[in-house]
């Protein structure tokens, strides 16, 4: 049985439209109306932008809705569709707690609430009918300001039972302004036993190598072989994993055809750098886990022996993954069954 691991998946992201859709009948229709139909709403939800920035106001919407009262109900629909659609046994969830705070508190009163929300993620993903392994990565973000984002890196070293690491996200190209300060901040993550990832060379205007050193893995990072492939040696030295989520790069303009990543995972190959496949935003896409593997395989941008070892990879890279082993090799002596059980089921076919 093939279970898998997803590190690269955003909370806001997540509910996929026919969920956002029930939910908006049930408690806002309002935020529908002007949408006819179901099939009218899949499309504007779903469709490609332009630009990373038009895609990441589609974000606002679902961030609206998703607060402390809503978080259990999408989080529930969120872990049964990843149990049962997706196979997974391992999910990584990420997102900007603050984002998920109320807006007419103060900066200060915002803060303190983010413990809460975490909590209440944390909570909201145990669930024993769907066991997935789950984590939180807590997402700064290129909007806020720094002590917003020094104290979403305090919250994840003080929570390490429910938060594994931190990201940067909000749109790679704004970085460049406060370099120093993500450096820093980085720095301070790294000085408290913090893991780390952060959206980075996912478009052309997100390329910072001063930033490379301090991530344990890297958010994307499709422009390091594409455009900077003599960086490769170094990411490989460093045991640094790409997420690649190839769906994204199609819906936000970055990329034109998924063929042009075949030259991604090629050199990634070979310059021996790992990567684990995922999803970034399997609602907003509408495209789950193995069909993105099923998508790679069809344009035959990998074979399966790679898409085996992206598989691979993703369990080795896990932040939080318990065991050092994929599930399959804890499930097989389960399900193999013993020589003489073999003999019994044969006796009962005759
Ligand atoms: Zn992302």
């Amino acid at each position: 049985m093939a279970l898998y691991a997803e590190l690269h998946r955003h909370l806001g992201g997540s509910v996929v439209p026919r969920v956002l859709w029930r939910y908006f009948q049930r408690h806002s229709t309002e935020l529908i109306s002007r949408f006819t139909e179901y099939s009218e709403f899949e499309d504007f939800y779903t469709r490609p932008r332009n630009t990373l920035d038009e895609y990441l106001e589609l974000h606002t919407l679902v961030e609206s809705v998703q607060t402390v009262e809503t978080l259990p109900y999408f989080i529930y629909r969120l872990l049964r569709g990843a149990y049962i659609f997706e196979n997974l046994a391992y999910l990584e969830l990420r997102y900007t707690p603050y984002l998920r705070t109320p807006e007419h508190l103060s900066q200060a009163e915002r803060i303190d609430k983010m413990t809460e929300i975490v909590n209440i993620v944390g909570k909201s993903s145990h669930l024993p009918e769907y066991p997935i392994i789950t984590s939180q990565i807590l997402c700064m973000h290129s909007r806020l300001p720094y002590e917003v984002n020094k104290a979403i890196v305090d919250l994840a070293a003080q929570n390490k039972d429910y938060v594994c690491a931190i990201d940067v996200a909000g749109g790679d190209s704004y970085y460049a302004e406060r370099l120093e300060e993500w450096i820093s901040l980085y720095n301070y993550a790294q000085n408290l036993g913090v893991k780390t990832t952060g959206h980075l060379y996912e478009t052309t205007a997100g390329c910072y190598p001063e930033l490379l050193p301090y991530l344990m893995r890297i958010g994307h990072g499709i422009q390091i072989p594409l455009l900077y492939p003599e960086l490769l040696k170094d990411v490989a030295k460093r045991g640094q994993c790409l997420e690649v989520c190839p769906t994204t790069y199609l819906k936000t303009g970055t990329l034109q055809d998924i063929r042009q990543l075949k030259l991604v995972f090629d050199r990634c190959f070979e310059a021996g750098v790992d990567i684990a496949i995922c999803t970034d935003n399997a609602g907003l896409h509408n495209v789950r886990l193995p069909f993105e593997y099923e998508n790679l395989l069809t344009y035959d941008i990998i074979n399966f022996a790679q898409l085996k070892a992206c598989q691979d990879a993703a369990f080795r890279h896990a932040f939080a993954w318990p065991y050092t082993q994929r599930p399959a090799s804890l499930l097989n002596g389960l399900l193999k069954p013993e020589p003489d059980q073999v003999l019994a089921m044969q006796d009962y076919s005759r």
